[in-house]
């Protein structure tokens, strides 16, 4: 991009208040000043390299600012990289890192080589010794950049790792002692959670946060950013099992035991079904406190047998509930829906439930990752996403030029009428440029479109690869062999992100003549929910100067322009039938409008999401916060001693100081899990029966706020009296207590998972009223007094209950 236009669009970015830099000169600045050491560098032996970078530690150790050393260490990562992996950074790549250093999202696009320059500022970071992690997007790629860069960080004296999805604890523990960590961002938040079940400090794997880097940084601090990762875990609650509570779930009726609303979001049991299902359990109220998690249960099972249905909602495959999900469209790996939702499908199913548990622990990843202090990012599509960076994470986006201009052209989309006539073009646009010999990556918006378009492919006599494993590993090879000659590759969007491409295949022998037929051809069969994901698809193509075209294939009748009745604007007569493809450029307007409504509608379920986790969140790191005191016992907690004193005197005479205090934590420890468990119960429970908006007088959040507050103000208290409680039932010996016998061991086992959070705060009702383009704004109008009024409908029958039941 010519320089001019670069100042004048940086200007016109400055006046709007936005958060993206264009303006790289400080980084060139600082960019010479390393420059200045390459000679002095490259007449250092190897191990020269590695004593120089022993003193910058050792200067940093002593209290040298990481800027007094950044100069040394730039030269040096430089310097290393050329001689043991045979790549010499670019500037570009130095000043992405320089930039990343500065606490930026780097914009550099695919293919500039991000991994390489991530490791300069890590390095840099880590001469503090107190670890570094650079988040990566799945964890094949964690294995892969660990072991690629992994010499690079050993020359100049650092020690890397990096932890993989069922790693066991000691090997998880060492690879986070090194000074440098690959790991996904769902693999470290887990173990956050399983730290903060640890009975004892030595079980801990963390160490406390410092820095990440996070590669493909919209799709994790954006994407997944709103996914709460959760801990569940067996308890033993003595208690009716699910299958009991299905079948009294089945024999409620509909109507009179219970109600759904009109979106089928939520079900409803009515007084008759309350007095029903109490009657049958024979447990008392079903509204009593004690009684919660059979409330649960029984909603769940309601849920799961009114308002899901098999193979739309979910699949069943190998004994198994899948979920799709629709952002990547395809089975949402690890992903489930909320706690006991998942175990009364299966059970529904008559499938065997894979877990019954209970959640113990739970984070949305954008909360796990604003626990790191210094935060930082690259990705190829972050200016889309500049506003949100700011505002969740008050990041700014640097954007950072490719090292050789991008030749890549994008084509107009190509609009027809109707699904079937864009499937016939892209049949015959495939066919045909596969005949030339240049290769063809086409994106997907689902697995069962990716299928049906190789069906439809292989009738034409047209040979493609198909990508739907769902192993990261797999896919990356395949993925990595789409440049071929005349190589027809159909995936789904997100599939092979981080994945090279290479003209010609992996070894690039073909790639002469494939550069001759044109390069990469990327052809997106569906504009996407998000732009960013769009651009993404095309930056497969166009990397590092290669020659290559991308163009988007959509029809009116896609899911993201029909919801917006875009059709409506196709006055062309005789379109409709034609499969001729239209050129009006209004259409394309509207396209791009209605993806512009749909971004702007997530955005604001994810600063809702946020604003509700928020609270939970602040509960969280305050109860975090006395566990770690427990759990070091600083100092002495002397609450056995004043609440139970002649019990405390008689286990005292027999224990002793040290085995006592020992006893204290552990059943203060479990009594704090197990309530903070029965909290975040209860902090669902009611989150998911607000409603969506409230208007003047009833603000849903405030409420949330308000009640979550009142709640969590009882839970110590709660945990004062269940360890007290626990303390004077169990038998104290001169050798301690027997855990096991006195079933205190904590929970048998845990497991973690992804929660499916969407039908929350009912992004369906937005959804589905949105019929024409701007309808969003006038749903949110109309929809208030709607919700409102069902809020007071809800709380007036929950009042009722209550004073039902008070009432003997
Ligand atoms: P990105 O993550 O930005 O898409 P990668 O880190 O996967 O890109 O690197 C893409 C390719 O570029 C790799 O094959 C890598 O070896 C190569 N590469 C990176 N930096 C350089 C460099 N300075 N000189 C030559 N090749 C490089
Ligand atoms: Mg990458």
């Amino acid at each position: 991009m010519p320089l001019d236009r670069l100042t004048l669009k940086r200007r016109f970015r400055r006046l709007l208040g936005s958060s993206v830099e264009f303006d790289l000169a400080p980084y060139m600045a600082r960019l010479a000043r390393i420059d200045r050491l390459a000679t002095e560098v490259a007449a250092t032996d190897d191990a020269g390299l590695t004593a120089w970078a022993r003193r910058l530690k050792t200067r940093v150790g002593e209290g040298a600012s990481l800027d007094l050393v950044l100069d040394e260490l730039f030269a040096l990562v430089r310097e290393v990289s050329e001689r043991v992996l045979g790549t010499r950074p670019f500037d570009e790549q130095i000043v992405g890192g320089l930039a990343m250093n500065q606490g930026k999202i780097a914009e550099m696009q695919t293919g500039e080589g991000k991994t390489l320059a991530a490791v300069a500022p890590v390095a840099l970071n880590a001469l503090a010794g107190r670890g570094t992690h650079v988040l990566t997007f799945n964890d094949y790629l964690a294995r892969r950049d660990a072991a690629w860069m992994g010499p690079v960080y050993r020359m100049v004296g650092l020690t890397v790792g990096h932890v993989q999805e069922g790693m066991p604890p000691a090997e998880r523990k060492a690879a986070y002692g090194c000074d440098v960590t690959y790991v996904t961002a769902r693999e470290a938040g887990f173990d956050l959670l399983r730290d903060g079940l640890c009975l004892s400090p030595a079980g801990l794997v963390h160490r406390p946060f410092r820095f990440a880097l996070v590669d493909e940084a919209d799709s994790i601090l954006i994407d997944e950013a709103r996914i709460p990762l959760v801990i569940a875990g067996h308890v033993d609650e003595s208690g009716i099992g699910l299958r009991q509570v299905a079948a009294v779930a089945r024999q409620l009726t509909p109507e009179t035991d219970f109600t759904s609303d009109e979106h089928r979001r939520n079900v409803f049991l009515t007084d008759r079904g309350v007095a029903r299902v109490e009657h049958v359990l024979d447990r008392g109220g079903l509204y009593d406190p004690e009684n919660l998690h059979l409330l649960i249960a029984l909603q769940n099972a309601l849920h799961a047998e009114c308002l899901l249905d098999r193979d739309v909602d979910y699949i069943v495959r190998g004994g198994k509930v899948e979920l799709v999900d629709d952002f990547t469209g395809r089975v949402a790996d690890k992903r489930r829906w909320p706690d006991g939702l998942q175990a009364a499908i299966e059970c529904k199913e008559g499938l065997e439930i894979q877990r019954e548990g209970q959640i113990l622990g739970s984070i949305t990843v954008q909360h796990f990752l604003r626990n790191y202090p210094r935060l930082c990012g690259m990705t190829a599509t972050a200016q889309p996403a500049a506003e949100e960076f700011k505002e969740l994470y008050g990041l700014d986006v640097v954007v950072i030029p490719t090292h050789t201009p991008c030749l890549r052209r994008d084509d107009e989309d190509v609009i027809f009428a109707t699904r079937a006539a864009k499937r016939r073009a892209l049949v015959t646009e495939i066919a045909q440029v596969q005949r030339t010999g240049r290769p063809i990556l086409v994106g997907t918006a689902s697995v069962v479109e990716s299928e049906q378009l190789a069906a439809a492919l292989q009738e034409a006599g047209v040979a493609c690869r198909i990508l739907n494993a769902k192993h990261d590993e797999a896919e990356a090879e395949v993925v990595a062999e789409a440049g071929s000659l005349g190589a027809v590759t159909i995936s789904t969007n997100m599939a092979g992100r981080g994945t090279d491409i290479k003209l010609g295949g992996r070894d690039g022998r073909g790639r002469g003549a494939v550069a001759e037929r044109g390069g990469l051809y990327v052809i997106g069969t569906n504009r996407h929910q998000s732009l960013r994901v769009d651009q993404q698809l095309r930056g497969r193509s166009g990397r590092q100067g290669d020659p290559g075209s991308s163009r988007f294939f959509v029809s009116v009748e896609d899911p993201i322009i029909a919801r917006y009745g875009i059709r409506r604007l196709l006055a062309v007569p005789g379109l409709s039938t034609s499969d001729e493809p239209t050129t009006n450029p209004v259409l394309r307007r509207e396209i791009r409008r209605a993806q512009r409504i749909i971004e702007g509608e997530n955005l604001d379920i994810r600063r809702r999401l946020r604003d509700y986790s928020q609270v939970v969140e602040t509960q969280r790191q305050w109860t975090q916060a006395w566990r770690h005191e427990i759990l070091r016992a600083e100092p002495p907690l002397a609450l056995l001693a004043e609440r139970s004193p002649a019990r405390y005197a008689e286990a005292h005479a027999v224990a002793g100081d040290d085995i006592l205090r020992r006893v204290e934590q552990r059943v203060t420890l479990l009594a704090l899990d197990r309530q903070w468990s029965n909290h975040l119960a209860q902090m669902r429970w009611k989150r998911d029966r607000l409603p969506l908006i409230g208007l003047a007088g009833n603000d849903p959040l405030a409420e949330f706020f308000r009640e979550a507050g009142d709640e969590f103000d009882r839970l110590p208290s709660r945990v004062e009296d269940q360890a007290v409680g626990t303390f004077e039932q169990i038998e104290v010996t001169a050798d301690g207590v027997d855990w096991e016998q006195e079933g205190l061991l904590g929970p048998s086992s845990t497991w973690t998972y992804l929660v499916n959070d969407d039908q929350f705060l009912g992004n369906n009702v937005l959804r589905d009223l949105s019929h024409r383009p701007g309808a969003a704004a006038w749903a949110v109008i109309a929809l208030g007094p709607l919700l409102f009024l069902w809020g007071l409908r809800e709380r007036w029958i929950r009042h009722r209950k209550r004073a039902a039941r008070d009432t003997p």
